[in-house]
């Protein structure tokens, strides 16, 4: 049994709205998405930015209704949950954002930021909390003197630290990471990376791990499941992604990654050029049909389905369709 099973979401939101781009009809973020995480597993999703990949993380933990589809969170339908069980939910479930900066109050210390969840669901007295936020200061690699400070006293790298272990006050199962390190310094991601992992291992939990950046993703996930344009167009292990991709997306955005050794480059190379499309107004047959060099006359007209292509991977090409 999945830890969570994501079954044909769709979340459309409302065109204009000051998008002045989005004249038509609605912005189809999220567009018939399905896939499962298993308990433990790191899912990495990635994609360019505008691909509804954070779209898809807030629906999961609750932060958006969905349009259409089904959630499952431990066998158990979690689009339906409010109230009460929804709050139960943001226990096991929790999100941590791409800017750390923006996501923390500056007016509150740090103890009252970590603390906050604590005190929401009534978590101990108030010195219990206290006492708990000082563990996870620790935790996270942070001084837990440092528990009357205020978000301006600490570097980006802390900052998210801070964020991770507000995360983690409610211990929860499930966090989803979106662009956790996108924001940061390149000197302090792979700390912060390390550290993700490290928790990942201490304190058994999984991950959706969200990311534009292929490498970032292929350091931390198990699989990786490409998105574009609001659907899932690959999925495979990440130990499968360098020899294996199949779909022109998944490769062109392999070929984005700066290879130290030349030697290694990818053999099956792309270079996908161009912007995406308006997600109002995807295009026919195969979404990336415009921008595909290997596009031919049945992408133009078909879409292609998200079909099995060898155990564990998944690809929507007609290419690599049997
Ligand atoms: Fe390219 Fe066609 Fe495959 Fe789409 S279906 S990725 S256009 S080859
Ligand atoms: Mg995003």
């Amino acid at each position: 049994m999945s830890l969570l099973e994501v079954r044909d979401l769709f979340k459309h939101y409302p065109a204009g709205d000051g998008l002045f781009w989005a004249t038509r009809e609605r912005i189809r973020a999220v567009d018939g998405v399905s896939f499962t995480l298993e308990r433990g597993e790191t899912l990495g999703l990635v994609g360019e930015s505008g691909c509804g990949k954070s779209t898809l993380g807030k629906l999961i933990v609750r932060l958006e209704e969905p349009t259409a589809g089904k959630i499952y969170y431990d066998n158990r339908e979690i689009t339906s949950l409010y109230g009460r069980k929804l709050r139960e939910l943001r226990c096991k479930i929790q999100i941590i954002f791409q800017d750390p900066y923006s996501s923390l109050n500056p007016r509150q210390t740090v103890g009252s930021i970590i603390g906050e969840p604590l005190a929401n669901f009534k978590l101990g007295t108030r010195e219990e909390q206290m006492q708990r936020v000082a563990e996870l200061l620790d935790t996270v690699g942070l001084d837990p003197e440092h528990i009357s400070r205020y978000p301006h006293e600490f570097s980006g790298g802390q900052l998210q630290r801070i964020n991770i272990a507000r995360a983690l006050a409610l211990e929860p199962e499930l966090i989803v990471c979106d662009e956790p390190v996108s924001s940061l310094d390149v000197s302090i991601r792979l700390q912060i990376l390390n550290l993700l992992r490290d928790l990942k291992i201490r304190f058994g939990l999984s991950y959706i791990f969200i990311s534009h950046d292929l490498a970032a993703v292929s350091y931390l996930a198990d699989r990786i499941a490409v998105m574009y344009l609001g659907k899932i167009v690959e999925v495979l292990p990440t130990g499968d992604l360098l020899s294996g991709a199949c779909h022109p997306y998944t490769r062109g955005l392999l070929a984005a990654v700066p290879e130290p050794d030349p030697r290694q480059r990818y053999s099956r190379q792309v270079t996908v050029k161009g912007e995406p499309p308006n997600p109002a107004d995807p295009p026919p047959g195969c979404r990336f049909h415009p921008r595909c060099p290997e596009a031919r006359q049945v992408c133009r007209e078909k879409e292609p389905m998200l079909q099995d292509v060898n155990e564990g991977h998944l690809v929507s090409c007609h290419l690599s369709s049997r």
